[in-house]
Order: structure tokens, then C-alpha cells, then sequence
């Protein structure tokens, strides 16, 4: 039985979806239970997307037809039931054994890139920050950064609120982002790796990535917790 993540507030030393008392955030039932529904495997295109029978190097048709602007993405987990449950919860809610959870699910692989020089996260806009109180892929790159025994550097501001970018057409996203984001000037020669919560379409971190480059980034590559697969090749 999960939780209603949306109505209930979780207990401390219970795990975040069966609710069994436990002191670590997700109990070893319901770890396994995530990585049998959500964990993602096989070869993953430079998107993130599974894309079975990709060699390395190459790309999807998406990619080849819009290239994603970073040059590579990684992904451990589907944005799929019951991790899309947990994200929302901590997006909407901030609770901290839901924070918990995720880190522990985050931190749970190596570096992916050793030659990052830093972790970026991909800023929201300080009006989505305020209402929620908090900004959810700042703090998990924070923890990735302890992690990972990187810095972690915002070289990157908003420019101005782009609305959410759920249930628009893709031409309309990528006019509302053309230049969202700024980079600092410290951006110039680094090997960046951009954090985030979920990757949906890659608009926003194509446009964060541009900028990085047009700052002079080496090199910049994604990491996400977790990817949705709408239009994945499967
Ligand atoms: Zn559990
Ligand atoms: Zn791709």
C-alpha cells in the first residue's frame, strides 16, 4: 500500500511509500519494488532515452533531426509510477524523508563523467523558487556534489519566468526558452555538469547548455534523476 504522498505528511523513520518503520527512507521491499518498475537499462542515447541497439557515439532520429546541445545525458531511473509519485511529493511538498529517499536513489552510482569540474544546477525561476520555498535540483545537486566530492557552482540565472512546459507544442517551447538562461563568465573552460530533476523534453537544458557554451564552457554534459519516456523508442 503506498502513501498518499499528496495528503499525508511522512512520518520520520517510516519508509516514504509503504509506511513501514524503517530508518532508512525507502525500506529494502520497496527499493527493489522502484528499480523493478523504474529502473532504466540498456543503452541510453546522448537524450537519456533508451534507445536499444544504439551503438556508442551515436544518436536517435530525434537527436540527429535536434541535436540536445550537451554532449551527453545521464539517467538511472524512468520518470514512471512510483518514482514520479516521490518526486512530485518533494517537488510540491519538501518533505525531508522524501528527500531523502531520492538521494539515496541519486547518490547510488559513481560519477558518471570523472572530468567534471563542477556540478551545475539548472535554476528554477525565483517566482517558482518563492512559492515553493525551495529549489528541488539545487538541493539534489548540492547532495550530489558531497557525493561526488565536486563543486558545486550556479553559473547559471534565469532571465526571465518561462512557463511550465507541459502540454505545449514543441515549436512554442523552444521560442519561450531561446534565452532563458544566462551563464557567468566563470563558466569559461569548465567541464560542466548540469543537474537536474527530471528530464521531460530536454528544452530547458538545451537552452542551459547553450549558454554555457556561448560563456565559453569546455564541455557540458546532463545529469538527471529521472527521465520521462513519452516518445521513447521502445
Ligand atoms: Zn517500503
Ligand atoms: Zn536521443
Amino acid at each position: 500500500m503506498f502513501f498518499n504522498l499528496f495528503e499525508e505528511r511522512i512520518p520520520a523513520n517510516r519508509c516514504v511509500l509503504c509506511a513501514r518503520p524503517e530508518a532508512d527512507a525507502l525500506c529494502a521491499h520497496c527499493r527493489r519494488e522502484l528499480e523493478r518498475c523504474c529502473a532504466l537499462s540498456g543503452p541510453l542515447c546522448r537524450c537519456a532515452l533508451p534507445a536499444p541497439g544504439l551503438q556508442p557515439g551515436e544518436l536517435c532520429g530525434r537527436c540527429l533531426r535536434q541535436p540536445p546541445g550537451f554532449r551527453a545525458g545521464y539517467c538511472d531511473w524512468a520518470y514512471r509510477f512510483p518514482l514520479d509519485r516521490l518526486i512530485n511529493a518533494y517537488k510540491h511538498q519538501g518533505q525531508l524523508p522524501v528527500e531523502r529517499a531520492l538521494e539515496t536513489l541519486a547518490t547510488g552510482a559513481p560519477l558518471p563523467w570523472p572530468e567534471a569540474d563542477l556540478l551545475c544546477p539548472l535554476p528554477a525561476h525565483w517566482r517558482r523558487r518563492w512559492v515553493r520555498g525551495f529549489d528541488q535540483a539545487e538541493r539534489l545537486a548540492a547532495a550530489l556534489a558531497r557525493h561526488w566530492r565536486r563543486p558545486l557552482v550556479p553559473l547559471l540565472r534565469r532571465r526571465r519566468a518561462t512557463p511550465p512546459q507541459q502540454g505545449h507544442g514543441r515549436a512554442w517551447r523552444v521560442r519561450s526558452l531561446r534565452h532563458a538562461f544566462q551563464a557567468l563568465p566563470a563558466s569559461r573552460g569548465r567541464r560542466v555538469l548540469l543537474v537536474d530533476d527530471v528530464i521531460t523534453t530536454g528544452a530547458s537544458l538545451r537552452a542551459a547548455s547553450h549558454a554555457l557554451y556561448e560563456a565559453g564552457a569546455e564541455e557540458v554534459r546532463v545529469w538527471a534523476l529521472a527521465r520521462t519516456l513519452e516518445g521513447s523508442h521502445r
